[in-house]
Parts: structure tokens; C-alpha cells; sequence
């Protein structure tokens, strides 16, 4: 007997597979794998979550409408031109759907955020990867995959796994340079953790046309990932279609009020980047002293590199047999890799030190 068939381009997607966060045996695990904030929850933000028990059985808000006015607020944007998401994973597969789809192709660079490989997949476009100069998107090579049937471009801003970030004037010039009804979707997930000056997260090209969007999450700098939210800034054609498809009651009434909350939360976003800028430093300081190549990153995350992927391999298992889970590479072609979230203090120590200990240790047994 035979089941239902799916399209055959869903078999072609491997599964997203998400940063572990137990390991057998271990009772603490020191969670480095998912690039969650190194801070927590923020406090208000957790009030907020208690606060909306009394109120599970209501129906959230439909258009987010108080969280987009505090993400306007915050942002300094129209509320109109913001579209909340089940986490932006949601609006990533939506964009996809609408603009892609059979017959047409999507762009993005070869160690990019995989999710747009996955999503891009599912809709039925065929995804092309292009080649990158030091772990970093090459925009003349983007432009290179360009054809007739090209509907978006993905870039992520910085880039999540390499921490590699193009700087406003580059974007700009893939921008100019693409056709007008191909769609660029700048990710900027991790913008918060960004201190260079020639970084702009692409709010003035969602403002200079009407074919770019910019995507944001509450994941990462806000503590939020378990709750599922992200938005999208986007030219209003594009608002108008995301608005027809997403979930009707995407956004969760706790995720609601726990995004509110967290917005509101005094200095956290300050902390969190000075706390992200110290203390990547300082790991991939340690790292580097103790013979690990680490890959500049605009993220709170590094990229360790090994050299061979029996190194990263048994750098893992060091790590793992220690109660520390970081992120295997091999899914980003990179399995000589491993990415490693800044954490708090306690926790960058300790995987420095693991790893410092692993490398002696690799140095006196070959
Ligand atoms: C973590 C991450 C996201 C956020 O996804 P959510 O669905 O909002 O949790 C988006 N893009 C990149 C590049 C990321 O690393």
C-alpha cells in the first residue's frame, strides 16, 4: 500500500535541526547552542507571562496592535508597516510562499542562515548558494545567481552561522544592482549586538523603495525565544500580503505581553550589548590563545574553527563529556567548525577553559 504523496521537493529538505539543550547523564548542561541571550529572561518580562495566566482562555490580539505600537515606538517606525510573526521563522517561510514557488529561484550566500534553504524548498523555488570570500556574503557573487527567475535575495545581517556582516554600503549596492521585483530580505536578527559604524540593519532601504524587507526577533538580545516573535518592517504591498496569509492569531497572547514587556525593560538591550562586546572579545581571545582560529563576529556568537572536522568533532565530545553543548557545523558545511554562543561569565569561562584543556591535551597525544 501506498500513503498520500508530498511534492517531491519536500523530500529534498533536510530538518531544521535546533541546538540541543540536554545531554544524557548530565544534570547542569551549560547551553551555548542556540545563541539565546546571555542574560535571560528579562524580569519584566517574565511579570508579564504570570500576568496573562488569568487570561489564557481570550483569543490574542489578531494584529498585535499594542506590540507593534511598542515596536514603533522603540523603533522609531510606522506601526502600519510592521507585521508581527510566530517567531520570524514564520514570516521567512511566508515570504517565500508568496514571492517564490515553482518556476523561480531564491538567492542566498552559501553559509547562510539555513532556514531560507528549508523554507525557499518547501515553496517549491529552487534555492542557489553562492560562493562567499572569508565566510562572508560576496555580493558580486550574489548578483552572478541573478536570472529571470530569481523572485529573493536572503541575507542575514550579521550572519548567523559565521558572524561575518556586510556594511551599509555594500548592501546598498546589492540593493541598486538587483532587479526592481526581486524581493531583498535583510535579516537582521542580531543587529542589536552590532557596534560597528558601517552597519545599517535595513531600515532605510525598506524606507527607499518598495522591494526590500527587514526582519527582526525577539530571540536573541531579548531573551524571548522560547516565545515565538518576530516582525517583519516592510514596504506596504508587502504588509498587505503577509497580513492575507500569516497566522490569523500568530502571536500567542503571552508572547504579546511578554514582547511589550520586554521592549520596556530599562537598560537591558544597553547591558546585554556591552556584556556581548566584552565577552566575545574576551572568549575569542582565550580561544585564540589556546591555538583555535576564531572567525571575527558581529554576533553574540563565534565561530571556532579547527581545521579538521576530527578536531571539531572531538572538541564537541570534549565540550559534551564537560556539560557544555555548543553547535555542530556540518549542516553549514562547516563541520570543521563549531559555533559557540557568548554567554554569561561563568559560562564563557568555562568553555574556555574546556577548550583550552582539549587543545593541551590534542598538543601532548597528536
Ligand atoms: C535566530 C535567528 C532568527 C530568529 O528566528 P526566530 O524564528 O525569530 O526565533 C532569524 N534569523 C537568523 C539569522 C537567526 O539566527
Amino acid at each position: 500500500m501506498t500513503g498520500p504523496a508530498p511534492r517531491p521537493e519536500v523530500l529534498r529538505i533536510a530538518a531544521y535541526v535546533g541546538g540541543e539543550s540536554k545531554l544524557p547523564g548530565v544534570n547542569r548542561v551549560i547551553k551555548l547552542s542556540s545563541n539565546e541571550g546571555a542574560f535571560g529572561v528579562p524580569p519584566g518580562a517574565a511579570e508579564a507571562f504570570a500576568r496573562v495566566a488569568q487570561e489564557l482562555h481570550r483569543y490574542p490580539d489578531g494584529g498585535s496592535t499594542e506590540l507593534r505600537r511598542a515596536i514603533g515606538r522603540r523603533f522609531g517606525l510606522d506601526p502600519e508597516r510592521i507585521v508581527c510573526g510566530t517567531g520570524s521563522d514564520e514570516l521567512i517561510q511566508h515570504l517565500c510562499h508568496i514571492y517564490g514557488g515553482p518556476g523561480t529561484e531564491i538567492v542566498m550566500s552559501m553559509h547562510g542562515f539555513t532556514m531560507y534553504q528549508i523554507a525557499g524548498t518547501y515553496a517549491g523555488s529552487r534555492v542557489l548558494k553562492t560562493p562567499e570570500r572569508n565566510l562572508t556574503a560576496d555580493v558580486d557573487a550574489m548578483l552572478g545567481a541573478v536570472s529571470a527567475a530569481t523572485r529573493l535575495v536572503f541575507l542575514a545581517n550579521p550572519n548567523n552561522p559565521t558572524g561575518s556582516l556586510l556594511p551599509r554600503a555594500e548592501v546598498e549596492r546589492l540593493r541598486r544592482a538587483l532587479p526592481s521585483d526581486v524581493l531583498l530580505v535583510l535579516d537582521a536578527a542580531y543587529a542589536e549586538y552590532v557596534e560597528r559604524a558601517d552597519y545599517e540593519p535595513g531600515i532605510a532601504l525598506v524606507d527607499a523603495g518598495d522591494n526590500t524587507v527587514m526582519l527582526r526577533t525577539f530571540s536573541k538580545v531579548f531573551g524571548l525565544g522560547g516565545m515565538r516573535v518576530g516582525w517583519a518592517y516592510a514596504p506596504a504591498g508587502v504588509v498587505d500580503v503577509l497580513n492575507r496569509v500569516r497566522g490569523v492569531f500568530n502571536v500567542n497572547i503571552a508572547a504579546q505581553a511578554a514582547a511589550v514587556a520586554a521592549l520596556a525593560e530599562p537598560g537591558w538591550v544597553e547591558r546585554s550589548r556591552a556584556h556581548n562586546a566584552e565577552w566575545r572579545a574576551r572568549l575569542g581571545a582565550a580561544l585564540t590563545d589556546a591555538g583555535i582560529k576564531v572567525w571575527p563576529s558581529e554576533g553574540n556568537f563565534l565561530l571556532a574553527d579547527f581545521d579538521t572536522v576530527a578536531r571539531a568533532e572531538a572538541a564537541n565530545a570534549w565540550l559534551r563529556a564537560r556539560g557544555i553543548i555548543v553547535r555542530g557545523m556540518a549542516a553549514y558545511d562547516l563541520p570543521h567548525c563549531l559555533r559557540i554562543t557568548v554567554g554569561n561569565a561563568e559560562e564563557c569561562a568555562l568553555v574556555a577553559d574546556a577548550l583550552a584543556a582539549f587543545m593541551a591535551e590534542a598538543r601532548t597525544h597528536g
